[in-house]
This record gives structure tokens, C-alpha cells and sequence, in this order.
């Protein structure tokens, strides 16, 4: 069992980074990267834990993308989490982050929902806020049924409380990636809402920006497009990298993908610098 792409506290988990490696090697997973996003604070802590048990960590980050007004994520694995280009980048988009949040907060005020911002930054713990921030408070205070209604009403494209930003570009993304000596992922691509011809012109601008990877498995996988996903992987001549997008402990996916590549599509983590 193989877990390129999950989400601790340091983001928008629910689990410490110690929690989230305990639990994925309790479910045998022997390869995990922590994808934070935007963020590679919870590593070192990762590490720590990993070293007790038999599980294998890899630097991992999801960068928040910005192409063609549309968000996009890129997902960075085997990275030098001390390399300058990365971390001023990441950095920046921290900063973009908070601006966002106190936007967001701003908005869903004038919607007459108070106390948005202070009480999403009350969940986060310290971390920079996302929009699932925002949505667990929307639910906890009662203005939504679930979260998944929070983006439907306030959160999402085209909502009220929708903030357009922008993030990094896919070269610069790519480039502080390769800069830190790392693969750059495009993660799930089949959650961007988007038609399968603007995928290809993701793909393509994706490859020619120097992309390495694409997810063909991300959070429970569904067969279908497992099957798309191969055959882009092999006609963008882009390796696979698989993931969980693990959030939280149930309702959501759990840590930990099996998968099997044809001899066509190589896997990203066969060329991590071990
Ligand atoms: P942000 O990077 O702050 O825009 O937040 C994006 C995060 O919000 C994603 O990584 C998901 O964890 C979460 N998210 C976005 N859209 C949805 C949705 N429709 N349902 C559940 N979670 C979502
Ligand atoms: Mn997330
Ligand atoms: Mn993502
Ligand atoms: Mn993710």
C-alpha cells in the first residue's frame, strides 16, 4: 500500500502529522507522502514518526495553482523542504492565503454570517485557513446541513463568498519543485470540474511546463477513470502517482492505495532518490 497525497492539521486534516503516520502504517501502508497544502511544516514532525515504525515518509507538498482563472493543484513529492526557491514560494502563497481568508471573511459578513473568520481561524489551530476551514465553522455554527453544502452555497465558483486569488503559475509551481529536487503531480484530475478537453489543455500545458506526474488513483479511485487517467498518463508520456487525498477519519477516503500499472505508465515513486 502506496499513499502519495495526504492532509495533516498543518492544513486542512484533522489529524497531527504524528496521528495521520501512525494511523496509515496501522493500515500497512509502507510509502506515505504528507501533501500539506501550501505548506511543508508538518514534515519534520512526520519524519519523527515514521522513524518508529516500518513505514517510509517522502516529502510531499500540494501547491495551489492558478491557469487559465481556473485553480489548479500541484503536488510536489521527494522535495528539499529547506530549498529557498520552494519555501519563498510557498511562503508567498501563505500570504495570498490570509488575504483570501480575511476576504472570504469579509463577504460571508455581508451574507450575515458573523464571526466567520475568527471562528474558522478558532478551528484551524494555528494553521493558515482553507475554505474546508470555513466550511466545518459554516456547519458547526449551523448555517449549512453538511460541508459539502457550505461550497454549493457560499464557498464555491461562483458563490457569494467565492474569492478569486491568484496562486502560483504552473511554472512556478514546477520550478520550485525541480528547484527543490522533487516530481511535480497534477493531482486528481478529474475534480476541476472541468471537460475532458480543457483536461487535455491542462495536460499539455502541464507537460510542456515541465510536469513529471498525474494522479491515476486519488481518494477511493473509481475504475473509469483509473482507465482515462492511463491512457493520458501514457499519451502526455507522464509517470502515475496515486494518493488518498485523506482528509479526516471517516466519512471520507482513508489512507492507503493498492494499484497495479501496465508496463506503459512508470511509477512516479520508482524514481525517488532513496
Ligand atoms: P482552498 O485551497 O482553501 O481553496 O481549499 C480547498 C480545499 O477545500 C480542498 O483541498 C478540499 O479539501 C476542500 N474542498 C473544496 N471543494 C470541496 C467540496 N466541494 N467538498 C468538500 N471539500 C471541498
Ligand atoms: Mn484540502
Ligand atoms: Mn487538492
Ligand atoms: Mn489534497
Amino acid at each position: 500500500m502506496i499513499d502519495l497525497h495526504t492532509h495533516s492539521r498543518v492544513s486542512d486534516g484533522t489529524l497531527s502529522p504524528a496521528e495521520l503516520v501512525a494511523l496509515a502504517a496501522s493500515r500497512g501502508v509502507k510509502l506515505l507522502a504528507l501533501t500539506d497544502h501550501d505548506s511543508v511544516d508538518g514534515l519534520a514532525a512526520a519524519k519523527a514518526a515514521a522513524a518508529e515504525t516500518a513505514l517510509r515518509l517522502v516529502n510531499g507538498v500540494e501547491i495551489s495553482v492558478t491557469w487559465e482563472h481556473k485553480a489548479l493543484h500541484v503536488v510536489g513529492l521527494d522535495v528539499d523542504v529547506t530549498n529557498p526557491a520552494l519555501t519563498a514560494g510557498l511562503a508567498r502563497l501563505q500570504t495570498v492565503r490570509e488575504e483570501r481568508a480575511r476576504e472570504i471573511g469579509r463577504r460571508l459578513e455581508a451574507k450575515g454570517i458573523t464571526g466567520a473568520y475568527a471562528g474558522a481561524d478558532a478551528l484551524a489551530n494555528g494553521a493558515r485557513l482553507t475554505r474546508t476551514h470555513f466550511a466545518r465553522f459554516l456547519h458547526q455554527a449551523g448555517h449549512v446541513k453538511e460541508e459539502q453544502q457550505a461550497y454549493r452555497k457560499f464557498l464555491g465558483r461562483g458563490k457569494p463568498a467565492h474569492v478569486s486569488v491568484s496562486w502560483a503559475s504552473q511554472e512556478e509551481a514546477i520550478g520550485w519543485i525541480h528547484a527543490a529536487g522533487g516530481q511535480a503531480v497534477l493531482a486528481h484530475p478529474f475534480r476541476y470540474g472541468i471537460t475532458r478537453a480543457w483536461l487535455t489543455k491542462v495536460l499539455t500545458a502541464f507537460k510542456q511546463a515541465g510536469g513529471d506526474a498525474m494522479e491515476v488513483v486519488s481518494g477511493r479511485g473509481n475504475p473509469d477513470e483509473f482507465h482515462t487517467a492511463l491512457h493520458l498518463a501514457g499519451r502526455f508520456e507522464l509517470a502515475a502517482s496515486i494518493g488518498s487525498d485523506f482528509h479526516a477519519p471517516a466519512p471520507y477516503s482513508q489512507p492507503g492505495v493498492t494499484v497495479e500499472l501496465p508496463p506503459t505508465v512508470p511509477a512516479v515513486w520508482e524514481s525517488f532518490k532513496w
